[in-house]
C-alpha cells in the first residue's frame, strides 16, 4: 500500500516506520526547516519541543505500563529512546540530540520511506490509499484551515483547557454532598465541596499567590475568555469565583437546607467511577502549587491526584465526535489522525498512537477492518478516551488509570494495579505471538 503520512514527529515517524517494516510505502511529509513551528528549534524528525523526560518508568504508573506495551510491539521510538537515555531516578529522560538524531537516522535509512521536506495545507488522499495526519500541537495555519474544512462544525480547537483529577478512594466524604445544581440530574452526577467565607477568602487568597508557569510568547495572543484559567478568575475581584465555577446557587445542602457561601464542585469523570474532575478548574498552576492550593478544598486535604491541571496552545480535534477507537475519521476510513492531534497528550502518548495507527492501517489493508485493542490496555485506553469520552467536554489527556478500562472489580487498590499490568502486558504479549490473518 502507498501511505501519505503528514508530519514527522513523534506520531509520524512512529506510525512510518511501523508501516515501512510491514512492506508498505510511505510519504513522510515534514515542513521543517522551510517552515518551523514556535516551538521547534532543528530540522530532527521527533524533535523533543521542551523537557527531555518521557516521566516513570514503573509499571504501576499507567504511563509506565504504556511504555512497557509499546517495547513489546516493536515500538522504534521507544528503541531510540533507550539508546538515548540517560539518568533520571525512577524517569526515564533522554539526550535529547541524540534521541531525536536516532529517529532521524532510523527512518532516513528505511527504503519504504521517502522523507519530503515540504508543507502540507490541504487534506485529501491524492491518490494514496492512505492518509495519516500527525501534525501535532503546532499544525501549520493552513492545514489547521484545512482540517477545520474537513471535519466541519465543532471540530478542532486550538488550546486546551485541563482541569485537575483526582483518586476517590483519597476524598473525605463526610464534609462533602452529592447533589447536581436545583436537583437536576441522577442526584449522584456532582460532589460537592462547601466552604464558609472564611474558608473561601483564605482559599482565594491562595490562588492569589499560587507560583504560574509562563506562557509561552505564541500563547499570549490566545483568548481564553470562555473558559479563564481558576486563578485569572480569581484575579477580577474577591467575588468573581463565587458568581462563576465556584457558585452556590442551588447547591444548598440536601439534608439541612443550608447554602454554603461557595461551593467546588467534583464531577465523575466520563470513563471511570475511581475518579473524579474538579469543574471549572482549569490552570497555569506550578504543579507544586496545585497540590498546596487545592488540597485546601474541604474533603480534599488528602487527595491524590491522577493528573494535574494545565492550559497551553495546542491543537486537537473533538475526537469522540470524529473518530473511531482505530483513530479513523468518521468521515473517511481510509483518513487516519495521530499523535496530540488526536487528544492524548505528551510525547509517549502521541508515539503510542502512532505505533497504533501503523497496526490498524496494515490490518484494514490485509483484512478490511481494523479491530481495537482491548481497553485494559494502556494503548487501547487511548483510542478508548479518543472515541468514546463525551464529545461535549472533550479535553486532551495523558494516559492515566481514569482512562484503563477495569478489567478486575473490587479487590484492594495496590493488589488491583498489580493484577491489571499484568492482564494488560498478557493480552499484548498475546497480541506479538498471534498468527497474521491475510
Ligand atoms: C511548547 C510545548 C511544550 C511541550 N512540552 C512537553 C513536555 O514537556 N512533555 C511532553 O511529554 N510533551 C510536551 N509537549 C507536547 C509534545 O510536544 C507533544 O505531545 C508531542 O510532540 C506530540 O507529538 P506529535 O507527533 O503529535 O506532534 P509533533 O511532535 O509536534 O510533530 C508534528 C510535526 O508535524 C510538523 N508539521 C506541522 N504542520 C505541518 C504541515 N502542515 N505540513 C508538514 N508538516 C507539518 C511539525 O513540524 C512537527 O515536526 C509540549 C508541546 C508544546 C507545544
Amino acid at each position: 500500500m502507498n501511505i501519505k503520512i503528514i508530519g514527522a514527529g513523534l506520531a509520524g515517524s512512529e506510525c512510518a516506520f511501523g508501516l515501512a517494516q510491514r512492506g508498505h510505502r510511505v510519504d513522510l511529509f515534514e515542513m521543517r526547516p522551510a517552515r518551523m513551528t514556535p516551538a521547534h528549534q532543528t530540522s530532527n524528525l521527533a524533535e523533543l519541543v521542551c523537557s527531555n523526560s518521557f516521566r516513570s518508568s514503573a509499571v504501576s504508573n499507567a504511563v509506565g505500563l504504556l511504555k512497557r506495551e509499546m517495547t513489546f510491539l516493536g515500538s522504534m521510538i521507544m528503541r531510540c529512546a533507550d539508546e538515548a537515555r540517560v539518568p533520571a531516578g525512577d524517569a526515564f529522560a533522554v539526550d535529547r540530540e541524540r534521541f531525536s538524531a536516532a529517529v532521524t537516522r532510523t527512518i532516513e535509512r528505511e527504503k519504504n520511506i521517502t522523507v519530503r521536506r515540504e508543507e502540507v495545507t490541504t487534506l485529501s488522499r491524492d491518490g494514496y490509499d492512505f492518509a495519516v495526519v500527525a501534525t501535532g500541537p503546532l499544525t501549520s495555519h493552513p492545514l489547521f484551515e484545512a482540517i477545520n474544512d474537513f471535519l466541519g462544525h465543532d471540530g478542532l480547537y486550538f488550546y486546551d483547557a485541563i482541569a485537575p483529577i483526582v483518586a476517590s478512594d483519597s476524598l473525605d466524604f463526610s464534609k462533602m454532598y452529592w447533589k447536581s445544581r436545583y436537583g437536576k440530574g441522577s442526584g449522584r452526577d456532582y460532589l460537592n465541596a462547601p466552604m464558609n467565607q472564611e474558608q473561601y477568602e483564605e482559599f482565594v487568597q491562595a490562588l492569589l499567590t499560587a507560583e504560574l508557569y509562563p506562557l509561552h510568547d505564541f500563547e499570549k495572543a490566545v483568548h481564553f475568555e470562555g473558559c479563564l484559567p481558576v486563578e485569572e478568575i480569581a484575579s477580577r475581584g474577591i467575588d468573581t469565583l463565587r458568581f462563576g465555577p465556584m457558585k452556590p446557587v442551588g447547591l444548598e445542602h440536601p439534608v439541612t437546607g443550608d447554602r454554603p457561601y461557595a461551593v467546588v464542585q467534583l464531577r465523575k469523570e466520563d470513563l471511570s467511577d475511581e475518579y473524579f474532575n474538579i469543574v471549572g478548574f482549569q490552570t497555569k498552576m506550578k504543579v507544586p502549587e496545585q497540590k498546596r492550593v487545592i488540597q485546601m478544598i474541604p474533603g480534599l486535604e488528602e487527595a491524590v491526584f491522577a493528573r494535574f491541571g494545565s492550559m497551553h496552545r495546542n491543537t486537537f480535534i473533538n475526537g469522540p465526535r470524529h473518530l473511531r477507537p482505530t483513530f479513523q475519521t468518521k468521515r473517511d476510513e481510509r483518513t487516519f489522525f495521530a499523535g496530540q492531534i488526536t487528544g492524548v497528550e505528551g510525547y509517549i502518548e502521541s508515539a503510542a498512537v502512532g505505533l497504533l495507527v501503523s497496526r490498524y492501517i496494515d490490518e484494514l489493508s490485509r483484512t478490511g477492518r481494523a479491530t481495537p485493542l482491548p481497553y485494559h490496555t494502556a494503548l487501547g485506553a487511548l483510542g478508548r478516551h479518543v472515541a468514546e469520552s463525551s464529545p461535549d467536554r472533550y479535553q486532551p489527556s495523558n494516559v492515566t488509570w481514569a482512562l484503563i478500562e477495569d478489567a478486575i472489580g473490587k479487590v484492594r487498590k495496590a493488589e488491583k494495579r498489580e493484577r491489571q499490568v499484568e492482564k494488560a502486558l498478557a493480552t499484548i504479549e498475546a497480541l506479538t505471538s498471534a498468527p497474521q490473518v491475510a
